[in-house]
């Protein structure tokens, strides 16, 4: 028989399996009893039942899906109306949604990075924005997490237009990002111009993107996000992107930032222009999770407190985990196996957790990563700690 085309993916399997590193799905029962801390549904919203009749009513309305690109024919009365809300919600002139939050990243890294610019991408960034920076014309330079001085030293290097790029809250660690020192970076890496007729030009600074999918429902007055809270939001030289598949329970994503800085995005974002837009039933989610953020922004406050309860209980029986600053919390695991079984320990008594393991994390060290919800109650916050360190024996 002739040799398979595919011989390189066996060994690669083969590879993987020895090292113990082999993914599988395990699809999810509707009826399952597991109290959830691993999915990112932070504000408890997706199956709110408000959230679950706004995405009916969207598909009953519109259908199932936007049946083209939002240039063609993909862009209904819906999708402008989550548009406008979003944005004035967050606090930004304009925003333009899209059909994940991936796609969205890929849109304001690579429009906004042409030939010739700059890109300065924090090493701990998702990995949507480190394949934007892969996609974008641009040069990239990546940047030790959260250090702003190393900002500082790589614009120094632009030649021409520069954009900096992080997480606001990084999604293995879940810490934040050292928004204001970021911003001031960014405004210090322009010049003023010399007045006059023969005056020089001057320099415009580098523009702050920031990615906003642990931040928008959590962090911020009611969960405006990171960038409101950093009075940031609406500022003409920063632009955030958000998912709508996390606090907001939906699916999808946005990017928010300076009217005609969206406009642009319309214009040249190519997964923006070449992808179907995003289905009516997940814009109705979003919009209806949005309205009730809206109406009970305690839920943001709670979630916040969920975490910290969990971060401090956790950390009081002696494990090691990172202060969380919005709703992840990461606990340090010994090795990758030990993360698996000490995962697979808490799932056989009822808890579902994130496991991540090289080469999710380049740093190769193995978590378990637990989500805070707006939802959870003291009673399973208390089960969720006993079962965790129960688990480790
Ligand atoms: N950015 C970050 C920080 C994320 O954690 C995720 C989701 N894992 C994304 C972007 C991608 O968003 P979406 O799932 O909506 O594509």
């Amino acid at each position: 028989m002739a040799r398979s085309p595919f011989e390189w993916i066996d060994e690669q399997a083969r590879a993987r399996s020895r090292a113990g590193l082999v993914r599988t799905l395990r699809p999810r029962p509707a009826d399952s009893a597991l109290l959830d801390l691993a999915g990112n549904d932070y504000l408890g919203l997706a199956r709110h039942p408000e959230v679950t009749e706004g995405a009916a009513r969207a598909a009953r309305t519109w259908g199932g899906g936007a049946t083209g690109s939002r240039l063609v024919s993909g862009s209904t009365e819906l999708h402008a109306e989550l548009e406008r809300e979003l944005a004035g919600f967050c606090g930004f002139e304009s925003a333009l949604v899209f059909s994940s939050g991936y796609a969205a990243n890929l849109a304001a890294v690579t429009a906004l990075a042409p030939h010739g610019s700059l890109i300065v991408s924090d090493a701990g960034n998702h990995a949507s924005l480190i394949d934007g920076c892969r996609l974008a014309r641009g040069t990239t330079q990546v940047v030790a997490h959260a250090d702003p001085d190393a900002v500082r030293k790589a614009l120094d290097t632009r030649a021409g237009p520069a954009i900096v790029v992080s997480d606001t809250v990084f999604s293995v660690d879940g810490d934040a990002a050292p928004l204001t020192a970021l911003a001031a970076a960014c405004r210090d890496a322009g010049e003023a111009g010399e007045t006059g007729e023969a005056g020089k030009p001057g320099r415009p600074g580098a523009a702050l993107v920031l990615d906003d999918a642990h931040g928008l429902g959590v962090i911020g007055d009611g969960g405006r996000g990171a960038a409101w809270a950093a009075g940031l939001a609406g500022a003409p030289d920063v632009v955030t992107t958000v998912t709508l598949s996390k606090s907001l329970g939906s699916q999808g994503g946005a990017v928010l930032g300076p009217a005609h800085v969206i406009d642009h995005l319309v214009n040249a974002a190519r997964t923006f222009i070449f992808d179907t837009g995003l289905a009516p039933a997940a814009a109705g989610a979003a919009l209806a999770a949005l309205r009730l953020l809206r109406e009970e922004p305690e839920r943001a406050a709670r979630a916040r407190a969920v975490a910290t309860a969990l971060y401090e209980r956790l950390t009081a029986e002696g494990l090691e985990a990172v202060r969380p600053d919005a709703a992840v919390v990461s606990v340090r695991a010994p090795s990758p196996e030990q993360a698996l079984r000490w995962a697979a320990e808490c799932r056989a008594a009822g808890l579902a957790v994130g496991c991540f393991r090289p080469p999710s994390v380049p740093d190769g060290i193995s978590r378990l990563r637990l989500t805070a919800r707006a939802d959870l109650t003291d009673g399973q916050v208390d089960r969720a700690v006993g079962v965790i360190i129960e688990a480790r024996r």
